[in-house]
């Protein structure tokens, strides 16, 4: 595959990526990863919350080949018991080590500290403590980094480039899977014998910390079981 030259910086001004995008956008799911790797290796960082777009992206890589990156996900500590387990899994089926970027204070510290149950009180201070924070010290040294979503997930997330400059924390955003749908990833899991989250399959779509994601009912939004009964559709991680 022909590399595709990126475009001479500056990266973080309008329109820089839009004739690469435009090429991006024509390739296959596959060689955009490949070319992501190629492009930004080692200083690439793959981040998983070990949903099923994670799966998809995660496995992809492995299955191209392309060089060894590093994989992280953002251990609140307050993920649920079968995430945990898919991470073992996958450590263990991949032969890879999943880095854990963690919150400075360990949950009983939070609590000691800010009171029980932030997440109830002040969901927007909770994810910056536990997610927001974390990535911002996580991607301090990589020169891009590496996502799972999907443009038709969020109302924020319509416009998401393939690649594009993440002004929040002054590096590259890759998000190969952008165009993809809720229905093209999990046909992918099952062609593809992926491992994923079981509770996937007991009515929970889109998968955070266990006390701000609830089931989803019959055919409401997919991501309606996250924060339910606030205005907060984000953690922060993708604004
Ligand atoms: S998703 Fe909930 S528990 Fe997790 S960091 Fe955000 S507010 Fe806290």
């Amino acid at each position: 595959m022909e590399l595709l030259r990126l475009p001479e910086p500056p990266w973080d001004v309008p329109g820089a990526f839009d004739p690469i995008n435009a090429q991006l956008d024509l390739m296959t799911t596959l060689d955009r990863i490949i070319w992501m790797v190629r492009a930004f290796a080692p200083k690439l960082t793959l981040a998983s919350s070990f949903g099923a777009e994670d799966m998809v992206l995660l496995d992809m890589w492995i299955q191209s080949g392309a060089a060894p990156i590093d994989v992280f996900c953002l251990d609140t500590g307050l993920l649920f018991p079968q995430t945990y387990d898919l991470i073992d899994e996958v450590q263990k089926k991949y032969g890879i080590q999943v880095h854990r970027a963690t919150p400075k204070l360990d949950v009983s510290q939070q609590a000691l500290q800010l009171g029980t149950n932030l997440w109830e009180r002040d969901p927007d201070t909770c994810c910056r403590l536990r997610k927001v924070d974390p990535l911002s010290r996580h991607l301090v040294g990589y020169q891009a980094w590496m996502t799972g979503i999907r443009r038709d997930q969020t109302v924020h997330r319509r416009h998401a480039p393939l690649i594009g400059w993440d002004s929040a924390h002054n590096l590259v955003k890759a998000n190969p899977l952008a165009p993809w749908t809720y229905t093209d990833v999990f046909d992918y899991l099952e062609r593809h014998r992926v491992p994923f989250n079981p509770l996937h399959l007991q009515g929970y779509p889109s998968i955070g910390c266990q006390p701000c994601t609830q089931p989803v009912i019959d055919d409401h939004d997919p991501r309606s079981g996250r924060w339910q009964g606030k205005e907060k559709t984000e953690c922060g991680l993708h604004l």
